[in-house]
């Protein structure tokens, strides 16, 4: 596969923490499909307002343990410093060196009575408190984050994160590709040169994606709507029409500077793993 980047590849996969312990012995079957891959790390989310803050760090502590590099998400809103604080001295004790840090969404009726209202301002304590222990990634969006007030404030609010000392970015995910190399441009034009990893969602199924869609501001083009209505309940042609979409995608990402590919995996490996396949990125690549 041929690419024209500045960095090395980058191939990460994210996941949710389990609920249920059959969640857990699912996930860990899943993470050694994706670990033959041999990929630089596996995220594992994080509930706002630290709903998920055990079952976050137990799986990425499962993880480690196999000799994987794990990176938990820290969503910040709705907690306070010492929260916060907590929680950075648990990863540095259980050896974590990467960090996604967010602000998060507070789950409605929740109010917060947190210390933190943005991204940035996680960044900023994160690198007070702890100097240069973590690598940070931040989010990004290409197509504008839905509470954004303009574009070009969304972006000046991305570049605050950078200033504050983000180590690299992960996109939300995204299906018109000029939208990322347009964000990219924006990125070299503003002196931003940290990895932009474009955010990739597998397509296997469509109501959800949809609701979901509409939720976190991805757009679904007019016309991959349709297609995928048009599939009604048949999963095995949803299937394998979103495997050869994305695979498109991500090739069209990576042959023109995408430094590298992070899955929203849904805690499931087979979808990503046939667009990897499709991708010829193998264990041996
Ligand atoms: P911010 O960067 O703080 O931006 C949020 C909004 O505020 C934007 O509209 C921005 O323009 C504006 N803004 C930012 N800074 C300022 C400022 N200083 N002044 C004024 N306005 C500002 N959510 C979870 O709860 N847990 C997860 O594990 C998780 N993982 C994610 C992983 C990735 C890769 C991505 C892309 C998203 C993830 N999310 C997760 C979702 C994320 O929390 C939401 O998208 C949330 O709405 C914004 O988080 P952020 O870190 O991008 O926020």
């Amino acid at each position: 596969m041929t690419s024209h980047n500045k960095h090395p590849q980058l191939f990460s996969f994210e996941f949710y923490p389990p609920k249920t312990e059959e969640g857990v012995v699912s996930l860990q079957s899943v993470r050694n499909q994706l670990a033959a891959l041999k990929p630089d790390f596996f995220s594992v989310t994080f509930g706002a307002g630290g709903s998920t803050r055990d079952k976050t760090l137990d799986t990425v502590i499962d993880i480690q343990s196999k000799g994987i590099l794990a990176a938990p998400h820290l969503s910040c809103v709705g907690s306070t410093k010492d929260n916060i604080r907590t929680i950075l001295k648990n990863y540095q004790d259980n050896g974590i060196s990467k960090i996604v840090a967010l602000r998060g969404d507070l789950p409605s009726g929740m109010l917060s009575a947190g210390e933190f209202r943005y991204a940035n301002e996680l960044v900023d304590f994160i690198r007070a408190e702890t100097g240069d222990d973590f690598q940070i990634h931040v989010a990004a969006y290409p197509e504008v984050h839905p509470q954004a007030s303009s574009a070009a404030e969304d972006f000046k609010n991305f570049k605050r994160k950078v200033d504050a000392g983000a180590n690299a970015a992960i996109t939300q995910y995204f299906y018109n590709a000029d939208a990322y190399f347009y964000f990219l441009d924006t990125c070299e034009k503003n002196g931003i040169n940290i990895p932009i990893v474009p955010g990739i969602m597998p397509i296997t199924q469509y109501a959800q994606l949809f609701r979901f869609s509409e939720m976190c501001g991805a757009d679904i083009p007019r016309w991959l709507r349709k297609r995928l209505e048009g599939f009604g309940d048949d999963r095995a042609s949803i299937q394998a029409f979103g495997a050869e979409l994305v695979t498109q995608l991500c090739q069209r990402l990576l042959n023109n500077g995408a430094p590298g590919l992070h899955f929203y995996t849904m805690n499931q490996a087979a979808p990503t793993l046939a667009i990897l396949n499709n991708l010829e990125l193998k264990t041996d690549a």
